[in-house]
């Protein structure tokens, strides 16, 4: 059986990637490292409630040590519009870097699953750092699952964030909410 690590953003966007891949046969094990979740406060809800679910789930995950949201401000500050494309790569390519260190044959990305996101830039970049880390990018259109997903997460109760993760897409969100 194929082992292969899922990035994982959040516990609503793991639902249907974990459940198709299972299906397909992988041995699934996730990965959490998301820099780019503001604030802090948000990012511990987010992680907190993505092990709630993978707890019920039986389904392990990594939590990276690391959170270098330093390090993500001062990449994309100064191209904050092209900040998105940074952002895949920064955690698309540590996700590469732990399956080649712990023995996995690939690695995806609940990312993925969402309509909201830029699905082809994320299938892009993945191939390029899967290159660069000589390791597998397995490619799913998760997209037709994303609505039946959102629909379990809220009869589980799941918390489901407003915002994409960055403080400018929280921004972007609520700017015009007042
Ligand atoms: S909008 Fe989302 S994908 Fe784009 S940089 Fe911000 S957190 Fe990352």
């Amino acid at each position: 059986m194929m082992k292969l690590l899922l990035h994982t953003c959040c516990g609503p966007c793991t639902i249907y990637p974990l459940r198709a891949l299972r299906e397909e046969g992988f041995m699934v094990q996730g990965f959490f490292f998301n820099p780019n979740i503001h604030p802090y406060r948000e990012y511990l809800r987010r992680k907190d409630t993505l092990l709630q679910y993978a707890a019920a789930q039986d389904f392990p995950v990594d939590v990276s040590s690391e959170y270098p949201f330093q390090e993500f401000l001062q990449t994309v500050a100064g191209q904050e519009d092209q900040r998105c494309a940074a952002c895949y790569t920064i955690r698309l390519r540590k996700t590469a870097q732990h399956a080649k260190k712990h023995g996995y044959s690939g690695f995806t990305s609940t990312l993925l699953v969402s309509p909201f996101q830029k699905h082809e830039l994320i299938k892009t970049i993945g191939e390029e750092v899967a290159s660069l880390e000589h390791i597998s990018f397995l490619y799913r259109d998760f997209r037709p699952g994303y609505k039946s997903a959102v629909g379990r997460a809220k009869q589980l109760q799941l918390y489901r964030q407003p915002y994409c993760g960055c403080i400018y897409s929280e921004y972007d969100r609520f700017q015009d909410s007042h």
